[in-house]
Order: structure tokens, then sequence, then C-alpha cells
């Protein structure tokens, strides 16, 4: 049968067709191991029976009815992730690249007021920051550039964890009004920058009256171990979105910002159609609910941590695997050679993984995985490894 669906994507050959918790089952009823979560979508894997009960109850009253009126549950996720973050307020939209679009508009804006004409955002060498024409701009990678020039003006590219590069830039561009960058990028290769890094960023926008933006649309909502990488640095951006785990599987973005960035977007400035309506907004405030009440934050510390360490036991003997490294959840198997194939070879033994930067094995597992399948997830892939590395 030929596909109606334009081939943007290089589909595995496998249909799921439910989920529960960590499993999933395909037509066949097999059943997969899922340790990426939908590219680190579904934190309460699948099926959460409070993502359920949201959904239905919210579905019984209101879906939508427009940002033209007030949504209660909009203020409420709105306050819920302001207590959590510390930031002022938010706008919400449908994806990372809408996130991302509404803080760059916010630096753009930022750079105005200061009477810079031309705004440049400064952004980072292998970083991802979604597939619009501003995002792909601003995304540090020239596979997704490829073919769709031109792009958009007003960002210069640095190397990723390399805070002199920063003040360079910085020195030799008057231009520059924000920093945007990711905590760890996910799509780059689990980069994981050295531990002041964004506390050195923070200094330096300070000092040049920049703002600080972080994209946390893979990072944030406890991946790493606390609600927001940033967490981790005892700093608050001017600038933080979100996507992907916010909704667990509903399309929901966020552009949280604090002091002189939380004034810039006013009444006709921006906007969205389907932006935080109650749907999506009652779904994710049940995400955050559950995340808290479960300990999940504590949780995607210690299992990450854990799933490290039995990682590096169990590939001690490999010299083919450089490193595994992790904050919380977000682990990455470094391999001295591109190892995709392994994605098709895990699938084929029950288990979801992913590679990024062709020789990374990325693992976002559910922050719900208990400690069996946590097992199952280390022997299986030590094994699938060890037997791929050793041809
Ligand atoms: C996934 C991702 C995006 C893009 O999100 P979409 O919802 O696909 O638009 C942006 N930034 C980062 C860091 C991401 O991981």
């Amino acid at each position: 049968m030929t596909s109606h669906i334009m081939p943007t994507y290089g589909r595995l050959p496998v249909t799921f067709t439910k989920g529960e918790g960590a499993w999933l089952w395909d037509e066949n009823n097999k059943r997969y191991l899922d340790a990426l979560s939908g590219i680190a979508v579904c934190n309460l894997g699948h099926a959460h029976p409070a993502i359920h009960e949201a959904l239905c109850k919210q579905s019984k009253t209101l879906l939508h009815t427009s940002n033209l009126y007030n949504i209660e549950v909009q203020e409420q996720l709105a306050t819920k992730l302001c207590q959590l973050s510390g930031m002022d307020n938010v706008f919400f939209g449908n994806s990372g690249a809408e996130a991302n679009e509404a803080a760059i508009k916010i630096a753009r804006l930022y750079g105005h007021n200061k009477n810079i004409t031309n705004p440049v955002v400064l952004v980072m060498q292998k970083s991802f920051h979604g597939r619009t024409m501003g995002t792909l701009s601003a995304t540090g990678n020239p596979i997704i550039q490829d073919g769709f020039s031109p792009l958009l003006e007003g960002f210069v590219h640095v190397s990723y964890n390399d805070t002199h590069a920063i003040e360079i830039a910085i020195q030799q561009n008057p231009n520059i009004v924000a920093v945007l960058v990711e905590p760890i990028q996910g799509e780059g290769g689990v980069n994981i920058p050295a531990p002041d890094y964004l506390t050195q960023i923070r200094k330096l926008c300070d000092q040049h009256d920049l703002l600080m933006m972080l994209d946390e649309v893979q990072t944030g909502i406890g991946r790493t171990g606390a609600w927001f990488a940033f967490q981790h640095n005892n700093i608050t951006p001017d600038v933080c979105t979100l996507a992907k785990a916010l909704g667990n599987g509903v399309p929901i973005g966020a552009c949280m910002a604090k002091g002189k960035a939380a004034t810039l977007l006013t009444a006709g400035k921006h906007g969205s159609t389907f932006g935080g309506n109650p749907l999506v907004c009652s779904v994710a405030l049940a995400v955050l609910n559950t995340i808290e009440n479960e300990n999940l934050c504590q949780q995607a510390a210690d299992k990450g941590d854990a799933i490290q360490q039995a990682f590096t036991e169990q590939l001690k003997n490999n010299k083919h695997v450089l490193e595994v490294r992790n904050k919380g959840m977000m682990i990455g198997i470094q391999l001295d050679a591109p190892c995709t194939e392994l994605v098709a070879i895990a699938l084929a033994e029950g288990l979801l993984i992913n590679v990024t930067g062709a020789t990374t094995i990325r693992l976002l597992p559910p922050l719900i995985i208990n400690k069996e399948q946590i097992e199952l997830l280390v022997s299986k892939l030590s094994v699938l490894v060890n037997c791929h590395t050793q041809q």
C-alpha cells in the first residue's frame, strides 16, 4: 500500500497499538520495553491513570474556547510552572519549536528596546531548537538547514561548552542581545557541559545586559533529576522554553519569562489559536501534580545514576565504549564508531532506543520505569552492544 504521508521520517517497521507504563505492544501483541518515551515526552509512561482521568474529565466539559477569553486552568498551569521554576509568566504554544519562536521574538523586542536595530541571538553549534524557519536558523546543524536558505538572519553560532567562545563573540558583536542554549544538548548527542557552564553564562549575560534563554524542551519537567536543568546550578534564566514532557503526549509548548523579559510580549505581539487550551492545560497540570506527588524528580536522579553505573559495569571490558554519561534520566552511551544500526537490532529484540550524533546511544526512559525493567534494559542492551561492537 502506498503511503500518503510525506516521507519526512525514516520510520521503523513497527506499529504500536497500546502501552502501559514502560511497556508498548505492537499489532502482533509483541511486547517492547520503551527506553525512549516518545523522545522524552511520555515521562509518566503510557496510559497513566492520572492523564487518562484529566483527559476524560476535561473533554466532558470543555476542550477549547480561544485565548480571547479567560481560561482558568491555563492560569492554574502558569501559576504552577512559575512556582516550580521561579519564573514570572508563561506564553503557551503547541510545540517546542513554537516555544522557541516566542523566545526569539522576546530577544528581538529586548534588542529593539535597547535601540539595536539588528538584534542577534547567540546560539551553539550542534544545538537543536526546532524545524520552523526561525528555529532551524537557530539550530547549529547544517543538515537540518540544508535546502532551506535563505535562513533567518540574526543568529551567531559558537561551540558548545565553551564560555570563552561566548565571551569573544559578545566582545566582537555589539548586536548580540541574548544567548539561547540547551542545558544539555539532546539531539546533538547527549552533550553534558561542564558543571558551571550555565552559571558562567548567567554571569556573562548579567555583565553584558543580555537575556539568558534556556531551551529546556528536552531537559525540562524532571528529566535530569530536577524540575528544570538550570536548578542544578542555582541560577534562574530570563527565558526558559518547555514542551515535550509537559503534556506527556498532548501537544503543548511553553515559553516562561522573568523580570525584564516578562514584560515584552504584550497584546497584539504574539498569539496562538490552540495554545494553552483547557484540554492540554488540564493534562499538563495533571502531569506536574503527578511528578510532584510521586517524587519523580528525585527518582529520575536516583534511577538515572543507577542505570549509568550498571551500564558502566556491564560494558567496562568493551574498549569500543568510550563513556556512559548521564544527568538524571538523560543517558548517553558513547561508542567509538557509528552505531545507528543498533536501533533496528534493539527493536527486533523488543527494546526501544535511539542513536544521536551517529555514535551515541541515547536513552530517555520514562521516569516511572521500575527496578526489573531497568535490569532488563541494562542486560539486554549491554549484550547487544557487546555483540555488535565485537564483530
Ligand atoms: C525536540 C526539541 C525541540 C523541538 O520541539 P518540537 O516540539 O519538535 O517542535 C526544540 N528544542 C529541543 C532541545 C528539543 O529537544
